[in-house]
């Protein structure tokens, strides 16, 4: 079987192919650096996101961006939005404040991107 990927890792946006034999990979194809490959190997196996929000600050017209500080498996994105929702933010938040420390177990802390005063 054979999937297709972009790799988003640089502007080039290579078309790279993975060969698969049931659940193990036989061949990788298409990519111009290693760095590629690896993404290639890891989309297929275990994907994995970084997470953006905006949530609302209680005392503040501004609400909060937010984002997952590493990426979280791609297939946690909707519980993790959900947990996020939950966060009952306060004024003042300030730039790099941990919003939701390790979020569904993962081990990544959800921070702020922004301050708000
Ligand atoms: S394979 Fe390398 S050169 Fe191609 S898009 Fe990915 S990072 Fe860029």
């Amino acid at each position: 079987m054979e999937k297709q990927i972009v790799c988003i890792n640089c502007p080039l946006g290579c078309r790279i192919t993975v060969t698969m034999d049931g659940n193990e990979i036989t061949k990788i194809e298409g990519n111009t650096c290693k760095r590629g490959e690896n993404y290639a190997r890891q989309e297929v196996l275990s994907p994995v996101r970084v997470i953006t929000a905006v949530l609302p600050v209680e005392g503040s017209s501004v609400p909060v961006s937010v984002k997952t500080a590493a990426p979280v498996p791609k297939n946690k994105i909707f519980e993790c939005m959900s947990e996020m929702s939950k966060a009952n933010l306060k004024a003042p938040i300030h730039m790099g404040d941990v919003i939701v420390p390790n979020i569904l177990g993962t081990g990544v802390n959800v921070v702020a991107t922004k301050s708000v005063e």
